[in-house]
């Protein structure tokens, strides 16, 4: 799929105020960093020079306009289909997500001149526009990023169609598979770099250590199989629209499963996660832990978990306001599922306290060492952080975060994931009491205080 729009950071917080498009001094995009509006206006520029130089030569066929105005009309009622659960997407994503018209803009790209490829994406992202991102409070400047960055990327998979001879050496056995194949890699990297550009030309966005800012950059894997997923469905709609127009009827109910599979896994993505940061909540937390806890004990594996406080975070938010606040525990949380493995289970409790259960440690001293450097990584990695926020007097950078960490290293016997919370808060006190900034390990030897009570810490935290 392409579209794959930007939701989040300052590319997001460019204002909220309603402005008519004829009243262009004061549209919201002047308010971004002067890099990102450069970059927003060489991509939408690029687009338009492109389209326009193209449509002088523009001779087009009653088969391409028939062609045109089935990939529009398709386009608009699968928007219609999918709108309610694409606005509710798109309200809780927190970066970017893709959105699935690209089965409609790649058949464009593959079958039609450029100038009309081009129509079939503006009029399938005003409809998005009008129906799903501006009632989800998407700004206009990035909804015409997003269709700009499409149309970059349908003249890349064009150029590679017509390179390769177009519709009729599709036919050709392995050939047309590797001339389609390459079509789709052209259209998802244009779209995937001019996406990742303006991501990383975010100010203090990019969160430290090179794993952070793969996993900030490219986003999760699942968009990336949906991507090629909702490409390679272009194709086959290609197909079908070169062969018999009729045939792209067969291509909707595919369309439709594929969507219900997306919204499904939101659903089931939405229930288990912390609205705020995107890490797992505090129930979920607790059922994945149990479970890799319990398969640890099962395979004579070990275990370790960190439980950490921001230190006088209450400061942060007295300073520079709950919603500065709430970025710096977005920015902390993208660090925190940076820094641990993808196996690794990572969830916020709640307030300022966040849990990390790592798994498949060694059963040996090792493994407690392994265990400790991933936390003083962890509390290296928010000391360093900067986080970009706009406040009521504008934007701001905070640093000099720190957090205090509890840990303890589990060796995979009888203990209870409660009795290991337990240690790891009483671990975690002690660094607070040690002057904070500070890992401190506890263990599970007898004399633990209680366990806290589900879902996480006791409330005294
Ligand atoms: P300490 O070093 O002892 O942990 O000090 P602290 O200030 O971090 O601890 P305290 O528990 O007194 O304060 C936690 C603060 O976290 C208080 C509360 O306003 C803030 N907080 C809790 N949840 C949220 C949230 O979702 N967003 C924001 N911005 N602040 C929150
Ligand atoms: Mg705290
Ligand atoms: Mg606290």
């Amino acid at each position: 799929m392409e579209g794959r729009l930007v939701v989040g950071g300052l590319w997001a917080a460019g204002g909220r105020l309603p402005v008519r498009p004829w009243q262009v001094t004061r549209w919201n995009l002047w308010q971004l960093p002067g890099r990102l509006v450069a970059a927003a206006l060489c991509v939408d520029g690029l687009a338009l020079v492109l389209i326009a130089s193209q449509t002088v030569a523009l001779s087009p066929t009653a088969r391409d306009l028939a062609l045109t105005v089935v990939l529009v009309l398709f386009g608009l009622v699968h928007t219609e289909v999918v709108s309610r659960v694409e606005r509710m997407r798109r309200r809780v994503t927190h970066t970017s997500y893709y959105d699935l018209s690209s089965v409609w803009t790649f058949a464009a790209a593959a079958l039609l001149p450029l100038p009309l490829a081009a129509v079939v994406v503006a009029a399938v992202y005003l409809h998005l526009w009008v129906r799903v991102w501006r009632p989800a409070r998407c700004l206009a400047y990035r909804t015409l990023y997003t269709a700009a960055a499409v149309v970059l990327a349908v003249q890349a998979a064009h150029a590679v169609v017509a390179a390769g001879g177009g519709p009729s050496t599709w036919a050709t056995g392995v050939r047309g598979l590797g001339e389609l194949a390459a079509a789709v890699f052209a259209y998802a990297a244009v779209n995937d770099l001019l996406v990742i550009g303006v991501i990383a030309l975010e100010p203090g966005a990019i969160p430290a250590g090179w794993r952070a800012r793969v996993h900030h950059l490219l986003g999760p894997v699942d968009d990336f199989v949906l991507e090629v997923a909702t490409l390679s469905l272009g194709a086959l709609t290609a197909m079908a629209l070169d062969q018999n127009p009729w045939l792209v009827v067969l291509v909707l109910l595919p369309l439709v499963v594929l969507h219900r599979a997306v919204a499904t896994r939101h659903y089931e993505q939405r229930a288990a996660t912390d609205v705020k940061t995107g890490l797992l909540n505090a129930a979920s937390w607790h059922e994945r832990a149990e479970r890799a806890l319990r398969s640890a004990q099962r395979h004579g594996g070990a275990a370790g978990v960190l439980i950490l406080d921001l230190d006088h975070f209450k400061a942060v938010n007295d300073t520079y306001g709950h919603l500065a606040g709430d970025d710096v525990l977005v920015a902390v949380a993208a660090t925190l599922r940076a820094e641990v493995r993808e196996r690794d289970v990572v969830g916020r409790f709640g307030g300022e306290e966040f849990v990390v259960l790592v798994r498949d440690l060694p059963l040996t001293s090792s493994g407690r060492r392994q265990l400790e450097r991933v936390a003083e990584r962890i509390r290296a990695r928010v000391a360093q952080l900067v986080v970009a926020v706009s406040t009521a007097d504008g934007p701001l950078a905070i640093s000099g975060l720190t957090t205090s960490v509890g840990a303890v290293f589990h060796l995979g016997r009888t203990s209870t994931l409660q009795q290991v919370l337990g240690a790891a808060d009483a671990a975690l006190y002690a660094a607070k009491r040690d002057g904070r900034n500070l890992v401190r390990f506890g263990s599970l030897g007898p004399g633990i205080g209680p366990a806290p009570t589900m879902p996480g810490l006791p409330s005294s935290s």
